[in-house]
């Protein structure tokens, strides 16, 4: 396999390539060393991986630039990515690198770096990373600095039953609830099983041996990769289904009829109830989560603060606002005084322990909460043009769409809002594409603003790609 000369810079979550291609095993030990010198001869960091086939290679030269900056690294094996949170918090260690290329295809990985309160990097901290490996600074330090190397076992255990201190244990296990459980061969393989267990689950399970290939579905939990779980939620009369992505910090849920609940309705459902009886807190979602979330939020006196797309984006907003809870639209919850760290698994405990409190299917406590209709769409561009544009794109739709809105957002690309209805076009960090996402009250109120949205989109990349072409 040819090498891609053109290195992976950080996107909006660390490092991610092709294995062998983009991702090398030298790239990745240029990230230890860095991160070494980042963090200074001496510091202490914890290594954890997913179960992808190239995650073993890659920890293993990140460990290996790590112990020549001087770092003692403390490998934890294969862990989910909020296990890795919890066991930089637990072991009181500097810093942690996690590899995984989260919901992406098998051969693709990644590098995440992690700061000592169990927080990823900031995108500025990324970029400080990003500018040491540009400089190519040495950083190795002499044969006898050089780091220790400890393997820590048993770490998704240790999770597991702190996961089982949070909640009502007795509550839930007195349900006996039947679940079926959707691992995907990924890394929540090692622990998601064993927590539903200890609640007394009756469990089927999917997917749950670590398989670097995934070959039982794809590693991201979207409905089109969940038709057998749908399927045996129903065949097995089970009251809930759950699927992880390849790392754990994400969930996708099936409830007891077979039907895919979308994850604004969980992040919602979450807030209404464990926030209901603290007013004035506040919640951090991105801009593409749902009115839901805001409705919801309404209804228990809390606020909701919006930031751009990224997981340190939420949680440095959490930082800032005192908030107890934040979150994306695809269930990456982040709860405070848990881990910073999104969670999958914490989300699929707090849902059964909802259940289990409020003695009802899941289905029932959705259909509490008010229904949007949701698209989500993107546009593609050409390529070459697309870095040249894309920013003026946003500012001429902007211009485009229709002026009688309620409420804009410029935080990342543009949002505007049309009463509970709204429109969002942002640029896309990773390809030459526009995402768009519309959200409206009902299907006919969709299916206006999608055409105004796909229209104002494509006019606006050909109005600036003629004048890109006629410059050229
Ligand atoms: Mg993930």
């Amino acid at each position: 396999m040819s090498v891609n000369p053109l290195k992976p810079s950080f996107g909006t979550a660390g490092i991610r390539g092709i294995a062998n291609r983009d991702l090398t095993p030298q790239l990745a030990l240029q990230v230890g060393l860095c991160m070494a010198g980042y963090l200074g001869s001496g510091k202490r960091v914890v290594v954890g991986r997913d179960t992808r086939v190239s995650s073993e290679m890659i920890a293993t030269a990140v460990i290996s630039g790590l112990l020549s900056g001087g770092c003692n690294v403390e490998d934890i094996g294969v862990v989910t990515t909020p296990a890795l949170s919890f066991a930089i918090k637990m072991l009181k260690a500097d810093g942690g690198v996690m590899v995984t290329a989260s919901h992406n295809p098998p051969e693709w990985n990644g590098i995440k770096l992690w700061n000592r309160d169990g927080a990823i990097f900031t995108r500025n901290q990324d970029r400080e990373i990003e500018e040491l490996m540009r400089k190519g600074v040495d950083y190795y330090v002499s044969w006898n600095s050089i780091g220790s190397f400890r393997r820590v076992e048993g770490i998704p255990d240790m999770y597991v039953r702190a996961i089982l201190n949070r909640i009502d244990v007795d509550a839930v296990r007195s349900r006996s609830y039947r679940v079926v459980l959707d691992c995907g061969g990924g890394a929540t393989c090692f622990s998601s099983p064993k927590l539903l267990r200890g609640l007394n689950c009756r469990l089927t399970t999917l997917g749950c041996e670590p398989d670097g290939f995934f070959r039982m579905r794809k590693p991201e939990p979207r409905p089109e990769n969940l038709s057998k779980l749908m399927e045996t939620v129903k065949s097995t009369s089970s009251d809930l289904g759950i699927a992880h992505d390849g790392d754990g910090d994400r969930t996708s849920f099936i409830d007891e009829n077979g039907n895919y609940v979308q994850g604004d309705k969980i992040l919602a459902l979450i807030c209404l109830n464990y926030l209901r009886n603290k007013p004035g807190s506040v919640i951090v979602t991105t801009v593409i989560t749902s009115s839901v979330v805001f409705d919801v939020a309404e209804k228990i006196g809390v606020k909701v603060v919006l930031t751009p797309v990224g997981e340190s984006c939420v949680v440095e907003k959490m930082k800032e606002t005192g908030a107890e809870i934040g979150g994306e639209e695809n269930i990456g919850l982040i709860v405070r005084d848990w881990v910073w760290s999104r969670e999958g698994i914490y989300a699929a405990t707090l849902v059964l322990d909802i259940m289990a409190r409020e003695k009802r299917p899941l289905s029932q406590l959705l259909s509490e909460l008010p229904n949007y209709e949701q698209a989500k769409l993107s546009v593609k561009c050409d390529g070459n043009i697309y870095p040249l544009i894309k920013h003026d794109v946003i500012r001429i739709v902007g211009e485009m769409l229709p002026r009688d809105y309620d409420n804009i957002i410029t935080i990342d690309g543009i949002k505007v809002y049309y009463g509970r209805n709204w429109i969002l076009v942002r640029p896309s960090g990773t390809e030459p594409l526009f995402r768009v996402f519309v959200e409206a009250e009902d299907k006919t109120t969709l299916e206006k603003l999608k055409r105004v949205a796909l229209d104002t989109t494509m006019g606006a990349i050909q109005e600036l790609s003629e004048k890109v072409d006629n410059r050229l």
